[in-house]
């Protein structure tokens, strides 16, 4: 059996799974977080077991090291020569990738020179992939989260601006999180008992959000843009706003563009509604107690959210499956909810209440028998995706 480590890496953040395949069974999954501070977080779960750490953690370098310490210390493996290889996440491949690719000096650099897209991601994503390198000399593999949308039409991905903007600069909508629409479209197409043509709605609903349209397989139109920024509503980012409320602000704040960025992208959303958290849990404890601004945020959550997938409805001619993934889509009861209620008048989407509120980690049908569409819920898998994509490009 093969071994191979899905990689996650953010800033200041290192995710991590080791899967053995082709059983798909997950040996060791963590994160180290708060990396570069004197209290970073190494924590770990192997079978029964989990282990957290408190220590210094000053670089991504430390953090594999430690990690893959772990997995001989706790005799997850017995040697390091058993890792076969290491799949990373990369958040923007550009037009350059629609497809994983084995990383070499040359994929390195590309990666690198996509940073000026994405200044927080690439950087980080490549910083993880020089410390396992560093590490392990196995075959390396990239996974991109914009390659999965690389289908979409110009009349989708281009933005009503300069042309030139777009040659120029590479001004286009991107689209992200497509591992996960990937997978959870692949599940949701095998649910309906793979039919040759389908039309499928995604919706990604975690701290980022993104809803994507995906005809016979392929993306044909998502919510996030030239950044993750764009689109639905989300936990902290407030997806798409009227333009000119940035120089407003600008001015009337007497802030920077960028400082006007941050606000949108940290303090806005559901956040920035609700005030007290943009924790959906804190949300719904909210709603439990008939807190106003709670009711208000979620209403505004799901107003674009159903702006969204009804616009997607329309361009896809219909549609077979609305699915809910990630931490509010799989967990989020009372958010599918108000996201189906308000589908149910226009287009006769209806969900089975009861079966929306029963907890499970598996891919299941929430939507009544006479519904014009199924409603499934399916966990997302991207540490999966990107471990096969790993095997099959590196033929293990
Ligand atoms: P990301 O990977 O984008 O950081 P996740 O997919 O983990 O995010 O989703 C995080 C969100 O999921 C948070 O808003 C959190 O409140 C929400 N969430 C997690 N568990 C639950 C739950 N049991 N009920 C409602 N929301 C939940």
């Amino acid at each position: 059996m093969a071994k191979i480590i899905a990689v996650n890496a953010g800033s200041s953040s290192l995710k991590f799974q080791l899967l053995e395949m082709p059983s798909q069974d997950a040996l060791v999954s963590g994160v180290v977080e708060r990396i570069g501070m004197e209290d970073a977080i190494f924590s770990i779960k192997f079978g029964e077991q989990k282990v957290k750490e408190v220590c210094p953690i000053l670089d991504h370098e430390v953090a594999v090291n430690m990690l893959l310490e772990a997995l001989t210390k706790y005799e997850i493996i017995s040697s390091l020569e058993e890792i076969d290889a290491v799949g990373h996440r990369v958040v923007h491949g550009g037009e350059k990738y629609a497809q994983s690719v084995i990383i070499t000096d040359e994929v390195e650099k590309e990666i690198e020179a996509l940073s000026s897209l994405a200044p927080l991601h690439n950087p980080a994503n490549l910083i993880g992939y020089r410390a396992f390198k560093k590490n392990l000399n196995v075959g390396h593999v990239a996974v991109f989260d914009t390659a999965f949308h690389q289908t979409m039409a110009p009349e989708i991905f281009l933005y009503p601006i300069p042309y030139e903007m777009y040659t120029k600069y590479g001004i286009r909508k991107y689209g992200f999180h497509g591992t996960s629409h990937y997978y959870v479209s692949k599940t949701a197409i095998e649910f309906l008992g793979n039919p040759a043509e389908s039309k499928i709605i995604t919706c990604h609903l975690g701290n980022g959000a993104s809803i994507c349209a995906v005809k016979n397989g392929v993306s044909v139109n998502t919510s996030m843009g030239f950044t993750p920024l764009a689109g639905v509503m989300m936990g902290t980012r407030s997806g798409d706003i009227d333009p000119s409320i940035v120089p407003f602000l600008v001015e009337k704040m007497g802030v920077t563009a960028q400082e006007v960025g941050d606000i949108l992208n940290k303090k806005s959303g559901m956040l920035g509604i609700y005030e007290k958290s943009n924790d959906a849990r804190d949300i719904e404890d909210g709603l439990n107690a008939n807190d106003a601004r709670a009711e208000l945020t979620l209403a505004m959550y799901a107003d674009r959210i159903v702006q969204t997938v009804g616009g997607y409805i329309a361009q896809l001619g219909g549609v077979d499956a609305i699915v809910f993934t990630a931490g509010i889509g799989e967990n989020g009861a009372i958010f599918r909810q108000a996201v189906c209620d308000r589908l149910k008048g226009a287009f006769n989407i209806d969900m089975d209440t009861e079966a929306n509120k029963v907890r499970s980690g598996e891919p299941r049908d929430v939507s009544t028998a006479t519904s014009s569409a199924k409603i499934l819920v399916i966990p997302t898998d991207e540490e999966l995706v990107i471990v096969q994509d790993t095997v099959k490009l590196l033929n293990i």
